[in-house]
């Protein structure tokens, strides 16, 4: 079912798909495109303000893991390795969570949620991490979070930028 959407610039748009419109740059993710590809679209949703959470979408307009074509499975996993190895090494990010449902209003994309000291308040594994989200949206958008949230996107794209040139 359609849906209405307000642009940066004011606009008001009825989109299909809000993964479609982003992906297709209809919708600029605030930040900026972490990366993309022909395959995939690398962005940052700074609704949950947490630095080096990084989305990982499909172009393509489909839900399931087993939808994957062969060259999209093998871009998919380099795609992974090299965000993740950027994160550790630029952001010294130890350990990140992933989470990754097909029954998504948003179509395939992958969250990789880094771990941070604070979020062991809210336990381990899968039970902490929407309590985690959303005490990130709630008490963390503060202008200085946003800042180094920000920041953490721009040297992440840095750091992904060379990323087709060296797998290819
Ligand atoms: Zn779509």
């Amino acid at each position: 079912m359609p849906r209405q959407i307000t642009l940066a610039d004011g606009r008001s748009v009825e989109v299909e798909c809000l993964s479609c419109a982003l992906t297709s740059g209809l919708i600029a993710p605030t930040g900026g495109v972490i990366y993309e590809s022909s395959n995939f679209h690398v962005h940052q949703d700074v609704a949950y303000p947490i630095r080096g959470l990084v989305i990982l979408a499909s172009k393509r307009h489909f839900y399931c893991m087993d939808e994957l074509t062969d060259e999209e499975q093998f871009e998919y996993i380099s795609l992974i390795h090299k965000i993740r190895s950027e994160q550790r090494n630029r952001l010294g990010i130890e350990k990140v969570y992933y989470f990754y449902n097909e029954d998504t209003t948003h179509h395939f994309h992958l969250w990789m949620v880094p771990r941070y000291e604070w979020m062991y308040q809210f336990g381990n594994s899968v039970e902490s991490l929407r309590p985690v989200l959303l005490h990130a949206r709630n008490n963390m958008n503060d202008e200085e979070n946003m800042e180094s949230v920000i920041e953490g996107i721009r040297i992440l794209r840095e750091g992904i930028r060379d990323f087709e040139s060296s797998s290819r």
